[in-house]
């Protein structure tokens, strides 16, 4: 599943074209990527141009005009990426929008993405703050962690409505930089602590995934294949997915559990239980 800088990579593969007039718009109607929004309506994106775009979370957003908006969520599989005018469709091309200078190319062989149309000036106004924004304060913290205290740490970096576009490395990433197990609940947590990590992983995953790759993805991005340029091998994202890896501060062998129901890496010696 992408996370926030993979989620920032692949809308800035389409960025690279904001300012330019749709021509045309080609779709499969019967893809699963079409269950909130019939496939007929994108035709109205075409003589618009795409304005700007932003990315929330897990989510992009895709601008028109003031009230249209074009939402895109990548799903398990889904890839944005872009090609010459004269791109042939290929099997899993849900979604083709065409410039006179490209075509934007919505893949995604296992259909769990999806695409929404928006008429309203901004749909995601009542959207919580990112922990890359000024808005993810200490104020705010203090309240997320007071209101869950029951809650277990990864849970609550995972919940999309607490730390939206945080998912399983970076969460676990958070721990470890917090030195506390995955599974410690928020009653026990500094929220200053939780605040401080959360916005070093994100920032930083936003500088080694979205900002390095620009120029080094060609064919666009996919999640799961993993891009070429990574978190530095400090980061505990170099050896958690490693049969045998070990901690990079104090070398122990990592510990591997379900936590919050996702399969969690930790260090013992460094966040013990
Ligand atoms: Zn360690």
């Amino acid at each position: 599943m992408p996370e926030l800088a993979e989620v920032e990579l692949a809308r800035r593969q389409w960025a690279k074209h904001h300012g330019e007039a749709i021509s045309g718009v080609d779709v499969h109607p019967k893809a699963r990527i079409y269950r909130d929004c019939p496939a007929p309506a994108l035709r109205i994106l075409k003589g618009k141009k795409l304005l700007s775009s932003k990315a929330h979370g897990k989510r992009m957003l895709f601008t028109f005009a003031p009230k249209l908006h074009l939402e895109v969520h990548l799903g398990m599989s889904g890839k944005l990426s872009t090609s010459s005018t004269d791109h042939e469709e290929q099997k899993h091309d849900h979604l083709i929008i065409r410039t006179k200078k490209a075509a934007l190319i919505f893949n995604d062989y296992r259909m769990f993405g999806r695409i929404m149309l928006h008429d309203c000036a901004d749909p995601w106004a009542e959207f919580p703050p990112q922990p890359q924004d000024p808005k993810f304060s200490l104020a705010h913290i203090r309240k997320l962690v007071g209101r869950h205290p029951r809650k277990p740490l990864k849970a609550l970096l995972l919940d999309q409505n607490a730390c939206p576009g945080i998912g399983n490395w970076m969460a676990d990433e958070i721990c470890w930089r917090m030195g506390i197990y995955p599974g410690e609940l928020c009653a026990n947590l500094d929220p200053a602590a939780v605040r401080k990590e959360t916005r070093f992983v994100a920032l930083g995953a936003l500088k080694h995934v979205a900002e390095k790759n620009m120029t080094a993805s060609k064919d666009g991005f996919a999640p799961g294949s993993y891009v070429e340029n990574v978190p530095p091998k400090n980061w505990l994202f170099q050896h958690r997915w490693k049969k045998g890896g070990t901690c990079p501060k104090c070398k122990s062998e990592l510990a591997r559990d379900t936590i919050a129901t996702r399969t969690t890496a930790w260090c013992p010696t460094c966040q013990p239980s």
